[in-house]
């Protein structure tokens, strides 16, 4: 099976600056494939293999100009060239949506980092171009005969991070089974489990209050900014922010990241729980949550939620321990279904938390209900 592994590095000045340059140019080569493409197919063709771009990209490289991209790693902008070619041929094939271009804003920062070259050690990592780093110490796993894959260097606007997928022997699992176990998923708690296990929110009030004070003191200074724009008519982002405003960014994104962090980790424990348990079969929703999110007052909750890295975290564990996930259809009455008599109301609201069904006099959580609808489908 393969792993992945993920741990802080520490980069000195130099190597942070480089890191980002490595990542800005892995988005600017992903782009360039993109436009590519999109010029090709408005000619008529159907898509460039990653394969061809790369060739193509080679003599770019050599062009008037572009001379920046010799100091940039090899590896990462041929990887973000492969990766648009994929995606493009992903978009041909069906398999995928059609490919937009990353934005500076929005996309995160990371590239690709040379295999061949990388050495991992206990408390440092040696990368191409940039030398040794120091890294926390990690778990990954380190050996001749070790198979490393997909080696990244990432910046999420504080930190720094090495992640490497590892090959490792496929995990024996003899413990015995036990029962199957259906999860329902919601907002307040996050997941009911059929066998009783229940996974509460984290209570992230307090981290939500000081993101709010200082999200408030930030808007302040950009209001500045802006009247400031209006007064002088120079264009907005033609400003240099303020010392201030910067570090107000820079806690503001600590705080969603801690807020993240508390959310994501909780889930953790949940789903290593279940894992223990060592069920015959997981049963999931597969819930609409795109669907979900364009009800306005649900959408923060939602968000909150995480219902994706529920599933993600299930699917890779499951994979992992050999559990049989299933993933109940999106149509399935799990909550209108009575768990006892199989009987099917037409109409649940929201607001009733408990199931009553009138066929057989069943009285249960509305969300218990529901999970044992979902274990009984791995039967
Ligand atoms: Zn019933």
């Amino acid at each position: 099976m393969i792993k992945g592994f993920k741990t802080q590095i520490y980069p000195n000045k130099e190597q942070q600056e480089k890191i980002i340059r490595f990542c800005n140019a892995s988005r600017f080569a992903y782009n360039w494939a993109i436009a590519i493409e999109q010029d090709n197919y408005k000619n008529g063709g159907k898509f460039i293999s990653g394969y061809n771009l790369t060739k193509m990209f080679t003599q770019f490289k050599k062009q008037e100009g572009n001379e920046w991209l010799k100091e940039i790693s090899g590896r990462a902008l041929k990887v973000a060239i492969l990766n648009a070619g994929q995606s493009y041929e992903n978009f041909f094939k069906g398999r995928a949506k059609y490919p937009n271009f990353k934005s500076k804003k929005r996309s995160k920062k990371s590239c690709a980092t040379h295999e061949g070259t990388t050495i991992i050690e206990k408390k440092r990592i040696r990368c191409e171009k940039l030398g040794w780093i120091p890294s926390h110490k990690h778990n990954i796993p380190i050996g001749e005969n070790i198979k490393y894959y997909n080696h990244k260097l990432s910046f999420d606007g504080i930190n720094f991070w090495f992640s490497v997928s590892v090959e490792l022997e496929d995990y024996k699992n003899t413990k015995p089974k036990t029962e199957s176990v259906g999860i329902d998923l919601g907002i307040k708690t996050l997941a009911t489990c059929s066998n009783g296990i229940i996974c509460k929110k984290p209570n992230i009030k307090k981290e939500q209050k000081k993101l709010k004070r200082l999200k408030k003191r930030a808007s302040k200074r950009y209001q500045k900014m802006i009247d400031y724009s209006k007064q002088t008519k120079i264009k907005f982002v033609k400003l240099e922010k303020s010392k201030n405003l910067l570090k107000l960014e820079k806690q503001i994104l600590k705080q969603y990241q801690k807020i993240n962090n508390k959310l994501t980790t909780n889930i953790h424990t949940f789903t290593k729980s279940l894992i223990n348990l060592n069920p015959q079969a997981i049963v999931i929703e597969d819930l609409d949550v795109n669907g979900m999110r364009k009800n306005r007052h649900l959408s923060k909750s939602i968000n909150e939620a995480k219902f994706y890295e529920t599933r993600r975290q299930l699917v890779y564990k499951c994979n992992w321990y050999g559990i049989n996930l299933v993933i109940a259809d999106r149509w399935y009455p799990s909550s209108k279904t009575c768990s006892n008599c199989g009987c099917i109301k037409e109409k649940l609201s929201l607001s009733e938390r408990i199931y009553v069904c009138e066929d057989c006099g069943l009285i249960i959580d509305r969300d218990l209900n529901a999970s044992i609808n979902l274990r009984n489908l791995a039967m």
